[in-house]
């Protein structure tokens, strides 16, 4: 019993963690339009910092390949096409609500094993933008959506 009660409590502060911090926000599906994004051209737009109250809009920001229709972890899930991450990448990871979360890669470090991943992401400190780098496990990532062409000879391709 106290075993299992040593478990269970730091579990549940993760969990309240993970709630405050989850990707909420429902994502417009409708596709915007590109024209009145384009117009916005500052340097504020390119750091995409109008978006740090939604993780996916941020990450589309940055990346503007990215699926549209992302707003639950499903979702997410669902356009997972690699197992390990590039700059341009984005990563999808697990929280403890319906949403989940999505990361843009910046960059990674290839050079250590595990790989060092370098994420830009929003609202994983709630409406900030922030950044957070570590191996995939270590920040929990399940897996990643990439775009086409982000894979390279040295790597043994997507999965
Ligand atoms: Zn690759």
């Amino acid at each position: 019993m106290f075993l299992t009660q040593m478990k269970i409590i730091p579990l549940s502060l993760l969990a309240l963690s993970l709630a405050v911090t989850g990707c909420g926000g429902v994502e417009d599906q409708d596709e915007p339009s590109t024209v009145s994004e384009q117009e916005v051209g500052t340097t504020e737009s390119a750091l995409c910092t109008g978006y740090c109250d939604n993780c996916v809009l941020y990450a589309r920001c940055r990346q503007d390949k990215l699926p549209f229709g992302l707003t639950y972890w499903s979702d997410k899930q669902a356009v997972v096409n690699s197992n390990h991450a590039h700059g341009g990448c984005v990563a999808m990871i697990p929280s403890s609500n319906s949403y989940g979360h999505a990361a843009y890669v910046d960059h990674v470090d290839f050079a250590p094993a595990p790989n060092v991943i370098y994420l830009n992401e929003a609202n994983w400190q709630p409406n900030a933008c922030s950044s957070r780098h570590g191996s995939k496990a270590a920040l929990n990532i399940y897996n990643f959506w990439c775009p086409a062409g982000a894979h390279t000879a040295g790597c043994a391709g997507p999965m």
